[in-house]
Parts: structure tokens; sequence; C-alpha cells
């Protein structure tokens, strides 16, 4: 039996591109630089721009500056050489009837072969001349005949794209809406395209839709085949301004079918989270420890604040503990704005933990920010009779006053709070029993980390702390698989922080506002972007500016801190620091986040234009604590780039957590904002977080419909395959 003819042809979606007919090995390294592997890569690779070819204008039609398109017969065609020899031009002029046009080449004497006098072609360019000149041009025409024509003084294009029209099945460059492509060394725009053009034609009908056809069906999405064809090649819609702004039906379907796959898999891990059982902390008041009843703990604690917590926090606090009363495992977002204070709340809820007799950890992104909770949290629960223990991986097996290791007290129990830094995740560290936990700035860890956390208790509850506040949409889907709760108040008593960008001829007016700011018994920040200097980069250096600053106020008390020193020397210098020892703080970026020093009330960043705008507005967040007039001075060094200049204005402008971030989003574009991939999620390629919301929140709530009726997928083994491919390595998370 012949089976071969009735198989139908499968796209090998990882065929690499190189086989891809028109490739071969030369250009498939050159489309790789594209990000194009695969031949399903040069499927979803879409064009940045679309060119409306369709309408031919005739030639009086034209417009100066104006991209066109034209059709018309080649008049004649030879090569010029310019005096002193120096170019070679090829020149031809076209006709239709109503004028002339001249086209020029330079330096690509082969031309000369493509154009026969006689020969009917179209092209399409950008227009030079000038319309008057073209009429006169024409009114001579009339009288004169050709030759005495001065068709210098028409309309001229200087490289267009041209085709034949013999070709009139292949219409690919010209007479229709053109796709143009992002080319890349090894490609002309045009070879580009043609590739592209048969790469659609032969391959786009073998991709197999794999969507829920109901959800289609809702959402009016076109089929993927057709979405795939008409985003590159347009046919049926003709809009160029919405093709021009991703927004046709063809772009709609693929850039929903990004999104759904990304909710589809956070909707599942969500899932699959809340079957699981978890801790009911109030039920389990009477476990080991207990007796340090959970009431007494928070109630006691709350008293020897001394503030009253905003209603913010309290509202928040409320849910968390509506959440931990639950005996389902807790996966909750806490956001808010540098300095809203999401720790106090936090450590509320890590006090509810112990209070029912578990240990509750807090992971730090950073050992200067463990340190920096460490010694916080443990003068803030002074009294309560804790022990507070404090794990990174210097201090891992450090042994502490009473002989012992931190190791050591999680694993017997003997801790009941414990700070620490990715080292908290480690295989040999081993908790008694870890009912809560807290991850602070979850941005700098992912998905990832956060289930390795959880493996450490059983189904612990998880507070995930983020200073980086996004709009609620986009919160939820970067953090899909969380509840949310926001701190959207700050306590009273903060002031906006003046800022202001300045460039080294204006230092003298800098350093005189922190003169007189230590004066007046306020403490200054100065960052910089490196510890030692760097050769290679003429960067200002933090270990040079502490000499420097040294020098120049001679008077005051100048202190160094930086990543690369010693745990205890870093130690002595934060506190000389918060005790008033050390009038100014030369610092890298480990300040960035955790230091609260009320009475800072400057921040110099030196090199500002180096650093990002999350960065920036951590730093500054550092400041503005303590009720006085505070100033950020962002000291930039040009040439700066146009995003740099974005960044610092945006800094000057506003000091709104949302608007910052939702700034910093466009400037970055989601997938190095999210650190996406970073996290385990699928990259998001086609579709514009901030642009495509409406479509990301259709996605999410198809996605959620879907998780929620067939969680196994039992029903969709097509699309469970893709979204599994999706999520690449990060599968186990999915899979039930
Ligand atoms: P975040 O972590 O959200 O940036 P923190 O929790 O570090 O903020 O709090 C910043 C500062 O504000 C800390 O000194 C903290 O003690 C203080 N703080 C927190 N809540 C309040 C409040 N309700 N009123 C006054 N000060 C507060
Ligand atoms: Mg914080």
């Amino acid at each position: 039996m012949e089976e071969k003819k009735t198989i139908k042809p499968q796209l090998p979606k990882d065929t690499p591109v190189q086989y891809v007919k028109g490739v071969g090995p030369k250009r498939a390294q050159f489309l790789q630089r594209l990000g194009i592997k695969t031949l399903e890569d040069s499927l979803y690779y879409l064009p940045w721009r679309y060119e409306d070819r369709k309408n031919l204008k005739k030639i009086a039609e034209l417009t100066c500056g104006n991209l066109e398109t034209t059709l018309g017969e080649v008049s004649s065609a030879k090569i010029i050489t310019t005096p002193r020899k120096r170019m070679k031009i090829f020149e031809v002029v076209i006709s239709d009837g109503t004028g002339f046009l001249k086209c020029r080449w330079f330096n690509q004497p082969y031309m000369e072969k493509y154009f026969k006098k006689g020969q009917k072609v179209i092209l399409s360019g950008v227009i030079k001349g000038s319309p008057s000149l073209l009429r006169s041009a024409l009114r001579s025409e009339e009288g004169a005949g050709f030759g005495s024509l001065n068709l210098s003084s028409g309309f001229e294009m200087d490289n267009p794209d041209f085709e034949h029209v013999e070709d009139n099945d292949k219409f690919i460059h010209t007479k229709r809406i053109i796709p143009v492509y992002k080319a890349t060394e090894g490609f002309t725009p045009k070879q580009m395209r043609v590739l592209m053009f048969n790469t659609v034609n032969a391959y786009s009908s073998l991709v197999t839709d794999c969507l829920p056809e109901d959800i289609l069906k809702r959402n009016k999405l076109k089929p993927l085949q057709w979405a795939i064809k008409e985003t590159h090649f347009p046919e049926e819609f003709n809009d160029v301004s919405a093709l021009n702004r991703g927004i046709g039906p063809g772009h709609t379907r693929l850039i929903f079918d990004e999104f759904f796959l990304l909710e589809l898999g956070l909707a599942l891990m969500k899932k699959r989270k809340v079957s699981e059982k978890g801790i009911s902390f109030s039920a389990s008041a009477d476990s080991p420890g207990g007796e340090k009843d959970k009431g007494t703990l928070v109630s006691k604690f709350l008293n020897s604040l001394p503030f009253n917590l905003t209603d913010a926090q309290k509202r928040v606090f409320e849910e968390i503990s509506e959440d931990m009363k639950k005996d389902l495992p807790m996966n909750r977002l806490l956001h808010g704005d540098v300095g809203c204070g999401k720790t106090v709340v936090a450590l509320l809820s890590m006090l509810t933990a112990v209070g029912s007799g578990y240990q509750a950890c807090l992971m730090a992104p950073t050992e200067i920010l463990a340190e920096q909770h460490f010694i916080n949290i443990r003068k803030m629960t002074n009294g309560l009779g804790l022990k507070t223990t404090l794990l990174t991986s210097s201090s891992r097996n450090r042994p502490v006053p009473n002989g012992t290791t931190p190791a050591a007290e999680i694993s017997s129990g003997s801790a009941h709070i414990i700070i620490g830094t990715h080292s908290l995740i480690q295989e040999q560290i081993k908790f008694k029993n870890l009912g809560f936990a807290v991850i602070d700035e979850q941005h700098k860890f992912g998905v990832v980390q956060r289930a390795d956390l959880r493996k450490k208790g059983f189904n612990p509850d998880i507070l995930v702390m983020t200073a980086t506040p996004i709009p609620r949409t986009l919160a939820l889907t970067l953090y899909g698989d969380l509840d949310i709760s926001l701190i959207d108040e700050l306590p009273s008593g903060r002031k906006p922080v003046m800022t202001k960008v300045f460039f080294s001829p204006q230092k003298k007016n800098v350093y005189d506002l922190i003169n007189s700011e230590v004066s007046k018994g306020r403490q200054v920040y100065i960052v910089y972007p490196l510890i030692e200097g760097s050769e290679k980069l003429d960067l200002k250096c933090a270990v040079d500016g502490a000499e420097a600053f040294k020098k120049i106020f001679p008077e005051r008390k100048i202190g160094l801190i930086h990543g690369k020193m010693r745990h205890e020397d870093r130690e002595v210098v934060m506190s000389a620091f918060k005790s008033g020892d050390i009038d100014i703080l030369v610092a890298t970026t480990v300040i960035e986040v955790g230091m609260d020093i009320p009475n800072a009330s400057l921040m110099l960043i030196v090199h500002a234009e180096r650093f990002g705008l999350a960065q920036l507005h951590q730093l500054r967040g550092r400041i503005g604590r303590g009720g006085y007039e505070s100033y950020c001075l962002l000291m930039a060094y040009p040439p700066l780039s146009e995003d740099a200049k974005r960044r610092l204005k945006v800094m000057e402008e506003t000091g709104d957590g949302f608007k910052i971030a939702e700034e910093d989003l466009s400037i970055r574009g989601p997938g190095e904002f999210f650190g996406t991939r970073q996290a385990g999620m699928p990259d998001l390629k086609i579709a514009n977080i901030l642009r495509d919301i409406k479509i990301l929140e259709t996605a999410r709530k198809e996605a959620f419909a879907l998780a929620d009726c067939d969680p196994a997928l039992i029903n969709y083994p097509l699309l469970k395959n893709l979204l599994y491919s999706k999520w690449h390595g990060r599968l186990e998370l999915i899979k039930s």
C-alpha cells in the first residue's frame, strides 16, 4: 500500500531556517541575528511597517516628498559617469503619457540589465523634484515633444523598488500593500520580502491552529493561517495605518495567541496551587510554640510601633489575615510605592504565623538588603521574645554566640524569624516548620525561586513584595498566579523630593547645597554606579569619589559603603550613618533598597544617565522620609542617549511610582521590564502589553475560564502541547 500521498504535509515547526527554500547556511546565520532560527520563527517574524503600493498613481499625480508608486514604460536607460569619474549613476526615464519620471541608482551599474527600452515597470520610492517645474516641463512637451523636455526639472526617485509588469502573478514589491521587514546583513529589504513571500506561501497553510474554536468565535478572531498570511501580505484588510499600528485583524489574532498561552500557563499554575492544602493559621495556635498567642504577638508589636498604620496598610493586613485563616496556600503579591510601609505589613503577617507556632522567613535579593531587614526587624521585634536569624552565603556556617550556626538554628526550630538571601533555598537548608515566606523585591526573583521556597515548607503561605508598582492588569499578568494587594497610600509627613538634573559645570552649586544641608544637621547620600574605576569606561567610581569628597568637604565626616566590603565592615558603616556619625555616605547601589534613614535629605546620583528608571526611583526613595525638604540631584555626563534623556526627564517630572513604572515599561519594552524570560515565562514577541491591554484582558478571561472547566486540557491535546513548548523548561510548574 502506498500511504505516502494521503499523508498531509506537516509543518516541522522546528525545522532550522537554513532548510527553508532560498536560505542556506550562510543566510541562516544572518537570519539568526534577527532571532529567526526555525521555520516557525520566520513565519512569526512580522513586518515592522507597511507601505501602500496598491493605488498606482499617474506620474502627473505624484507628490513631492511622498512615498509613491507608479507605473510606466522605460523611455531611456543609460549609465552616466560623474565628472572626475567619481561615481557611476544608472539613470532610467519612465513615461506614462502624463509625465516623465527620472530614476537613479548610484554605483550600481549592474542595474542596466534590468531595464530595456519599452519595458513596463512599477516603481516605488520617495518623490523628489518640484511639481511646478514638472507642470512647465509637461507644457513644453505638448509643443516640442520629448527631445526638448528638460527632464532634470521633473520628478525624480532615487533607488526605487521596482518590479516588471510581465510578472503579473508575482507582485511582491508593488501593486499591493507591501510589508517592510527589518533587514539584516546579507539581505536587501527586497530579498527579505521575497524570502518571506515564499515562506509564507509555502508553509503558512501547514500551521496548526490549536485554539479552542468557541474562543475564536466568541472573540471574532481570525483563523491562524489567515492571520499569518494577512499580517505578512495583506490582501483582505487594506487599512495601512491600522496595519502600521499593529492593530489589523491578523495582528489581533497573533497577539491574542501570545497572551492566551501566557495566561493559560499562569491560570493552570494558580489552579494547581489552589487545589493543594495549606496551613490554616488560626487553627494551629496550639501547635509547637503556640503558647505565644498570635493575637498577643501581633498586638504587642502594634503597640510598640511609634506610628499608626495607614488605612491602606490596615486593609492589606486584613486581606492577608483572611488568606492565612483559610487552609489553602496563600499566594499574594503586595505592591506599593517605595516607602509606603510594606515591610511593616509583612512583619505583621510573619508574626501571625510565628504566633501560630510556625517559622517565618523573608528572602531578599541582595546580601546588604537582607542585612538591613535583619537589623531593622530584630530591632522592631525586640521585646517580643523571638529569635531572629540571618542567613546569607557568608553567614550560613558562621558560628553565632551560642555556639551553633544559622543553618542549625533554622533546622532545630530555635529560629522563629529567618531573614536571608537566596541562600534560603539552597539544598542544605532545612526548616523545622516553615509556615510563612515573604519574598522581597520580587522582580529580582522569578517564578522558579518562588516554587523552590515553597518546597522548603509544607505549602507555606507566600507573600511577594515589590516596589515596582504597575497597573493592575499588568500586575495580574506578570504575577498572574497571585492574588494582589496594593498599598496605595504613603504614611503622612512624606514630602515630595525636588529632583533636578545637573551637569558637571554646575557642580559647585551642588556642593554648596550639600554643605548647607549638612550644616542644618541633615545627612547626604552620594551614589556611584561603580565601586572601583574602570579603565575601559571613563566613569566615576565610589572609592575615588569618597577620596575626592574628603578633600572637597574636609570638615565633614565621610563614609564609604559598597557590596564588596565585608559584612561586618558594612554594618559598622551603616550604624555609624544611622547614628549620625557620618555626614555624607558615598555608596554604590547597595543602598538601593531597605536603607531607612529619615534624617537623610539629599541624594546626589553621579552618572545618573547610567541608571535605569526603576533604580533611580528606588534610590530616590531613600530620602524624603523625615518630613524635611529633600533633594535628589542627578549628575549626568553627556553624551546622553535619547532613552537616558527621557529617563532623567521623567525623574524630574514625577515622583509617582506608578507613572514611573509605566514610563519604564514603555522605554524598555515588556520583555526586559518584566524579565519574563528570566522568570521562566514565554516571551511576548508580537504583543505590546501597553498597546494591547484590551486583548490581554480578554485573553486572560478566556484562559482562566478554560483552566476552570478543563484544567488538564484533556479535550485540547494540541493546545496542551503548544502550551508546554511555549513554557519551555517550566513544565513542572504547570503539570499537575
Ligand atoms: P517599603 O518597604 O514599602 O519601601 P518600609 O516598610 O521600608 O517601606 O517603610 C518605610 C519607612 O516608613 C520605615 O521607616 C517604616 O518604619 C515607616 N513606616 C511604615 N509604616 C508607617 C506608618 N503607617 N506611619 C509612619 N511611618 C511608617
Ligand atoms: Mg522595602
